[in-house]
């Protein structure tokens, strides 16, 4: 069962198509890797996957349940609210910028939606959220407030966040861009222990040996469309014109 599936997704803004019919699955437990140049599309494509844009025309499932779909005049039509809620629950979304809130600690940045959203016992968010900063190797942060924090860490409390959801697929748009280099190992290494977990991912990124770690497949996007997509293999030695413009910029 795929836990992800997006069938001819469009977006345009202001006549620029930024997606021109692109398709993609995510297998439960499966890691994918997009890469591809600045202005590629690749951060729309996360937004249109996890609601917070809509697209134009295409298809989007979780699990299989239908969270939009075309209608009759071919444009996307939408799940009614109280579904899509359902749906959101499928998913975790961690940012370039952590998106912390500010004025709360560590451990309620964490608890917050498991209580609010959830309704989980506000014990067992606790519970929960002490065991995950743990394994994010954070235990001794939990009263602390994001502007203490370095970035490495406040993205690894991001990442907390969005597991304490129990989500079955995670989203990473460019998880360690924003941080400085000797941070960006200790957030790729906690990345990678979530492999174990069985949490299907999908990370952009334009770290590359990472990339080629981690992934079981890897899609190459520019200019709004899916240009190479194949095993880390595949990708990294294709003889695509395009493909090796790019990785010999960045790899
Ligand atoms: P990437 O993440 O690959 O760098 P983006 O998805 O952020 O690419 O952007 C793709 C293109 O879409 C860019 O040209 C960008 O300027 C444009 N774009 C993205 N979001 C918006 C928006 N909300 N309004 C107008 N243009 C946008
Ligand atoms: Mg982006």
């Amino acid at each position: 069962m795929h836990v992800l599936e997006m069938n001819h997704v469009e977006k345009s803004f202001n006549e620029q198509n930024v997606l021109r019919d692109i398709s993609l699955s995510v297998k439960e437990g499966e890691i994918l890797s997009v890469i591809g140049p600045s202005g590629s599309g690749k951060s729309t494509l996360l937004r249109c996957a996890t609601l917070l844009e809509q697209m134009d025309k295409g298809e989007l499932f979780y699990l299989g349940e239908k969270a939009a779909w075309n209608g009759s005049d071919g444009t996307t039509v939408y799940a009614k609210k109280e579904k899509l809620k359902e749906i959101q629950k499928n998913y975790g979304l961690v940012f370039q910028n952590f998106n912390l809130f500010p004025h709360m600690t560590v451990l309620n940045n964490i608890i917050d939606a498991p209580i609010h959203v959830q309704k989980r016992s506000k014990e067992d968010a606790i519970k929960e959220a002490t065991e995950l900063l743990q394994k994010m190797g954070l235990a001794d942060k939990a009263d602390a407030y994001p502007c203490q924090l370095s970035g490495g860490q406040c993205q690894r409390v991001a990442i907390a966040r969005a597991l304490a959801l129990n989500p079955k697929i995670l989203f990473f748009d460019e998880p360690t861009s924003a941080l400085d280099p000797e941070l960006t190992g200790e957030v790729l290494k906690v990345i990678k222990s979530l492999a174990d977990l069985h949490i299907a991912m999908v990370i952009v990124t334009h770290e590359m040996a990472f990339a080629r770690d981690i992934s079981d497949r890897v899609i190459f996007m520019a200019e709004g469309v899916i240009v190479e997509e194949g095993t880390p293999e595949e990708v990294f030695a294709s003889n695509n014109v395009r493909t090796q413009n790019f990785l010999g910029r960045y790899g």
